[in-house]
């Protein structure tokens, strides 16, 4: 569904992705992991053109995504990160209908779907829905954000640290959730965290990323029972 291909970005002449050769398959959980600064931001964000690579190539479903209009491929990709908040003047129910509303979908349309993620993601729509941001609290945002990404039912779901600077017990509430719209959905999700936990919970496939170069990429297990160096092994901290 999404390959990369020797793919490098460069800022200020330093190159902070390398020849990075990626392939996430359709359906599958993959999560991004590594220490500060190894690029998983930049990696995530080159998928829907927030940031342009530089050299290689990258292919959405076949396609070169720069023949895709960045705004076509952002519509097909929910797109979820921590730190850009939701709409401060609008509420709930037109944070999450942003997508939709840009579709021109019909308004009952738009509501329907609109209460249907407010229950999958358990935010009663009655409560919430004509609240505005800071009338929730940082769970109940990340809440929202999550589910303005599913909103126009993308094919794929990008998300940046999504859960970052959350409690532990609505973290692992939030886990639970994603986890459960993958198996209902089988849709495509690459996550970036630098929690390991979080990575080895969710993951089909994680990729290490170490100073812009994947260290190692496999199931959680591989990672775990079999890892390539000893950075791997450390970074896991999980060998005797
Ligand atoms: P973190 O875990 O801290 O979020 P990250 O793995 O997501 O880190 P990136 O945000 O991808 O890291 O950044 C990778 C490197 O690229 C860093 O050294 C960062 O300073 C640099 N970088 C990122 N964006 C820019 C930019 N717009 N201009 C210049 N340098 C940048
Ligand atoms: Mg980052």
């Amino acid at each position: 569904m999404i390959n990369f291909s020797q793919v490098s970005k460069f800022f200020a002449g330093k190159a902070v992705v390398r020849d990075l050769n990626l392939h996430i398959a359709k359906g599958e959980f993959t999560v991004l992991i590594g220490t500060s600064g190894s690029g998983k931001s930049t990696t995530l964000k080159m998928i829907n053109r927030l940031v342009e690579h530089d050299r290689g190539q990258i292919t959405f479903a076949d396609e070169p995504i720069e023949k895709l209009r960045a705004q076509d491929l952002r519509r097909r990709m929910g797109y979820a990160i921590q730190s850009i908040g939701l709409f401060p003047h609008w509420t709930v129910e037109q944070n999450i209908a942003t997508v939709p509303q840009l579709l021109k979908w019909p308004k009952t349309k738009i509501r329907d779907r609109v209460t249907e993620l407010m229950e999958l993601l358990s935010l009663n729509p009655e409560q919430f829905r004509h609240r505005y941001p800071h009338q929730l609290s940082g769970g109940q945002q990340q809440r929202v954000g999550v589910a303005r990404a599913l909103a126009a039912d993308p094919e794929v779901l990008l998300m940046d640290e999504p859960f970052g600077a959350l409690d532990p017990v609505t973290r692992a509430t939030l886990q639970k959730e994603i986890a459960r719209i993958h198996q209902l959905s089988g849709r495509t999700i690459v996550l970036v965290t630098h929690d390991i936990d979080e990575a080895l919970g969710l993951a089909d496939r994680i990729v290490l990323l170490s100073d812009g170069q994947i260290v190692q990429q496999g199931t959680p297990l591989e990672l775990l029972t079999q890892p390539a160096t000893p950075f791997v092994r450390d970074f896991f901290g999980r060998s005797e």
